[in-house]
C-alpha cells in the first residue's frame, strides 16, 4: 500500500520548494488537489512522480512542477478568471480552480473533455467550465481572462488568446519552431501593449489548431 500523503509532501519539498516555488497559495493548492484521481488506476503508485504521465489519446498529465511553475508565474488572485488551454486530465485546471474564482478549460479531444468533465463533477470542482474545441481560439463568450495557461506548444502565440487577455492579464505558453521542444513564454498585457519574457526551455505535447500546428505537421514529426 503506497502512502500517497507522504509522497505528496515529498513532492512539495523536493520538486516544488527546492526548485523555487514560494507562493504559499500555490503550495497549498498543490497539496489540496489529488493527482492520483486524474490518472488511470494502474499508475496511482506514480502519482507524485517528478514527471508527466500518460493519459488517453497519447497525451499526458503535466509534471507537478510545471503546473506549480505556471501557477506561480500567473500569480492568480482569488477574484480572477482563468483560461486553461489543453485540459488533458483536468489536473492543472483543478489546481488553478483552487487559486482563482473561475476556470474555463478547453480540450480538443472529445474523450478527454468528457472524462475530465465527469472527474470535475465527481470531485466537486464546481467553478470549472469545460469546452470541447480548439483552445487556440480561446472562449470569447467568457473573455477577458486575467490569466491564461496554455499546456501545449505551438509555433507562435495565438492572436485570439492575446486579444482575450484582460488589462493586466498574464499568459504562459510554450512556443517554439520545433514541434516537441519549446521556450516557456510569459506574455503580459499592460496599457494595450504586450510584453514577453522567456522563462526557459520546456517540452510539451503539440498545440494543434488554427493558432497552433496543423494536425498533419504534428503526425509527420
Ligand atoms: N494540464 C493538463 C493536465 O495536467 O492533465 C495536461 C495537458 S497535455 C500536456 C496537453 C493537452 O492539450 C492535451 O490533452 C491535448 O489534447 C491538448 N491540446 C492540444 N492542442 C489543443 C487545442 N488547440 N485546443 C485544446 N486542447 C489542445
Amino acid at each position: 500500500m503506497v502512502d500517497l500523503l507522504d509522497q505528496k509532501q515529498e513532492m512539495l519539498e523536493k520538486q516544488l520548494k527546492a526548485r523555487g516555488i514560494t507562493n504559499q497559495r500555490v503550495l497549498d493548492a498543490m497539496m489540496e488537489v489529488p493527482r492520483e484521481e486524474f490518472i488511470s488506476k494502474d499508475l496511482v503508485e506514480y502519482a507524485y512522480r517528478d514527471a508527466p504521465l500518460p493519459i488517453d489519446e497519447e497525451q499526458t498529465i503535466s509534471q507537478p512542477y510545471i503546473v506549480a511553475l505556471a501557477a506561480e508565474i500567473l500569480d492568480i488572485r482569488e477574484d480572477e478568471k482563468v483560461l486553461d488551454v489543453g485540459t488533458g486530465s483536468g489536473y492543472a485546471a483543478a489546481v488553478m480552480s483552487e487559486l482563482g474564482k473561475e476556470v474555463y478549460t478547453i480540450e480538443r479531444h472529445k474523450s478527454l473533455a468528457e472524462s475530465a468533465s465527469k472527474r470535475f463533477e465527481r470531485l466537486g470542482y464546481d467553478n470549472i467550465y469545460i469546452l470541447h474545441g480548439d483552445g487556440t481560439e480561446g472562449w470569447p463568450e467568457h473573455a477577458p481572462f486575467d490569466a491564461i495557461n496554455v499546456a501545449a506548444g505551438g509555433p507562435r502565440i495565438p492572436e485570439d488568446l492575446k486579444e482575450q487577455l484582460a488589462p493586466g492579464g498574464r499568459m504562459v505558453i510554450p512556443v517554439g519552431s520545433q514541434i516537441r521542444t519549446q521556450r516557456l513564454v510569459l506574455t503580459t498585457r499592460n496599457n494595450g501593449q504586450f510584453s514577453e519574457r522567456d522563462l526557459g526551455r520546456v517540452q510539451f505535447v503539440p498545440l494543434i489548431g488554427t493558432g497552433g500546428w496543423v494536425n498533419r505537421e504534428a503526425k509527420e514529426e
